[in-house]
């Protein structure tokens, strides 16, 4: 089975796994397996697959999340416990307030990976590339886009939101959407418009009680 360079390395120097050692492995499409380790050097390492320990789950839901890159600390906060409460898509989005403009996506695919692995999901989230708001909003979506819009009257809570069908959610820059984005919000085809509450959130409470409210309302 192959496996990468990076992975070696990780089995070896900071998993500390020798020859003989029993991991488990997925790859996204067959499955968790026990596998045994019959070579590891640094840059490369050979694994005997063995059991089956789980079957791949089928159909699993949609969960898009659409956010304006935040400060690095936070944004790998926000990452981990997305992955934890089933994201399987990240887009970053370009808003005109975007804290983090230039985001280290190696950084960030590194950060998914390691989440997933320390969960037990059997898969990586996919990880897009950074998109303008205009482009997002103008795109089809699967499901309708989700947007979390603070202080706006028509916002609908959570409830009013079906989410069998899979949730695609949009969550602003910790300075929010300016006003021209936000009436471009309002305007956009197939977007409903949140509200959080009462209170303002930090932007990763917001996609945080967005994800938990899905999983806990969906059971998935
Ligand atoms: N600086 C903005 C302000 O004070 O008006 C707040 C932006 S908030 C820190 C970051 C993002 O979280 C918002 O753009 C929105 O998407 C979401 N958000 C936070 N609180 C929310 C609420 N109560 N209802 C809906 N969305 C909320």
């Amino acid at each position: 089975m192959p496996v990468s360079a990076e992975q070696s390395h990780y089995l070896k120097t900071v998993l500390r796994k020798g020859e003989g050692a029993k991991v488990r492995v997925f790859n996204g499409m067959d499955g968790e397996w026990l596998a045994r380790i019959e070579r590891v050097s640094k840059k490369s390492c050979t694994l005997i697959a063995g059991e089956c320990l789980r079957a791949q789950p089928e159909n699993v839901p949609l969960r898009a999340l659409y956010f304006a890159p935040i400060k690095k600390q936070r944004l790998d906060f926000l990452v981990e416990k997305a992955v934890e409460l089933g994201v399987s898509d990240f887009y970053p989005v370009l808003t005109n307030r975007t804290e983090n403009r230039k985001l280290n996506m190696e950084r960030m695919r590194a950060h998914v990976i390691e989440a997933a692995e320390q969960c037990e999901r059997m898969d990586v989230p996919a990880l897009h590339d950074m998109a303008k708001l205009p482009v997002v909003l103008a795109q089809k979506q699967v499901v309708p886009l989700v947007v979390a819009l603070e202080r706006e009257e028509s916002a609908l809570p959570l409830s009013g939101i079906d989410f069998s069908v899979g949730a695609a959610f949009l969550i602003g820059p910790e300075g929010g959407f300016d006003d021209d984005e936000a009436r471009l919000v309002r305007n956009s085809a197939d977007v409903r418009c949140v509200a959080l509450g009462p209170r303002i959130l930090r932007a990763e409470t917001a996609a945080l009680a967005c994800l938990s409210y899905v999983q806990l309302s969906t059971n998935s």
